[in-house]
């Protein structure tokens, strides 16, 4: 007789899924390797830190912790509506932005449904696809960019979700606004948008359009934020969505009812009204590209155009021993083989003392 294992057991989709792998801790490299003066520059995290002034908030919320967190997120919506000129129920707070890509993926998607997104996309957007079942078209993508026109052809009756990344992960390739409204607005109604802008921050100090104007238009687009990059916030796990009432409505009925702790809550309406942390932070990681992209060019690598705080390099020869090799020098860069790039790197910049290391350590490795 046999009998079933613990994993034929689970659902199909999760049967097949292959867990996300994040940037190696620095304690995990210290622990392996005995190494102390580790940098890591591989999970897009802010290297200035998070505000100053969100950590007296959370230093003042202690006091608290016995007490459940306000499930509504009441003051955080308010201080988000305020910033962006919305109304608090166009907006949802998640545990990280991650956790609202999983919300809108339990919340709208079925094994018969279909997804669609680009190659090379962040790679939550497979994962939580699979999770529920639901079919995934990836759609080849265009000089590492989302490839829209292919994007739209892609779309059937099936699909309900489109994802994409704006800037993408791990490419950090820029859609025009112009371009990407012209793509939601052909959507049929009933496909939802995710439209993912981890690192919109970023943009908009380039210039970069807002996007928040279509909201008006296109009930089904549903924008995803983050405090985890520019505001320097990833450990604390704190993300938004912006998006009609409705949707909003819909995501809100599924996740947990206090997903935000206390501290994360606190912090992250502090680090909001923190306008001068923001902006050392943009100005760093202008110069920091510069430095890096300056780095590769004496190198003689090319790298992808990248607007967001990272940037994905090509070192002519497969990645993982270079990473591996950069491990030996205590430096921590994102290999993306996974993200069918087996021949770059990701780099998240840092300081400029991290930056500089990690320049020095490429070119002893690539020597
Ligand atoms: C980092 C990242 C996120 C998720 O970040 P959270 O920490 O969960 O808010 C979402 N999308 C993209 C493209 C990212 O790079």
């Amino acid at each position: 007789m046999n009998k079933p294992t613990i994993y034929q057991l689970a659902v199909a989709g999760v049967q097949k899924l292959i867990p996300y792998k994040a940037g190696k801790p620095i304690e995990e490299l210290e622990r392996e390797l005995g190494l102390t003066q580790i940098i890591k520059l591989a999970s897009n995290e802010n290297p200035l830190g998070p505000s100053p002034k969100a950590v007296t908030a959370m230093q003042a919320a202690l006091a608290d912790l016995a007490l459940y967190p306000d499930g509504s997120g009441f003051h955080l919506k308010q201080a988000l509506a305020a910033k962006y000129g919305l109304d608090a129920s166009q907006i949802t707070l998640g545990n990280g932005s991650n956790e609202i890509l999983e919300l809108v993926a339990r919340a709208f998607l079925t094994p018969e449904l279909a997804v669609v997104f680009s190659q090379h996309a962040f790679a939550v957007y497979p994962l939580v696809t699979q999770a529920v079942g639901a079919t995934a078209i990836v759609v080849p993508a265009c000089d590492y960019g989302h490839d829209l026109a292919a994007m739209a052809a892609a779309v059937t009756a099936q699909t309900r979700l489109v994802f994409i990344a704006n800037p993408n992960n791990p490419t950090g390739t820029l859609l025009a606004q112009a371009e990407l409204e012209a793509f939601i607005a052909a959507l049929p109604e009933t496909v939802i948008c995710v439209l993912d802008e981890a690192y919109f921050e970023f943009v908009q100090q380039a210039g970069g359009g807002d996007s928040i104007a279509w909201l008006q238009k296109y009930p089904n687009l549903l924008i995803t934020r983050t405090f985890s990059k520019a505001y320097g916030l990833a450990g604390l796990r704190v993300g938004y969505s912006l998006s009609s009432p409705e949707l909003a409505d819909i995501l809100n009925r599924v996740r947990q009812p206090f997903n935000n702790n206390s501290l994360a809550l606190a912090a992250a309406e502090a680090a909001l009204a923190d306008s001068e942390h923001l902006h050392n932070t943009i100005s760093n990681n202008s110069e920091g590209m510069l430095q890096l992209t300056e780095g590769f060019k004496a190198l003689g690598l090319a790298w992808i155009p990248s607007a967001g705080n990272f940037v994905a390099v090509d070192i002519g020869r497969e990645g993982l021993p270079v990473y591996d090799a950069l491990l030996h020098k205590g430096v921590i860069v994102r290999p993306v083989a996974n993200y069918e790039m087996p021949n770059f790197l990701r780099i998240s910049i840092g300081t400029a003392a991290e930056n500089a290391v990690f320049l020095q350590a490429l070119a002893d490795v690539l020597r």
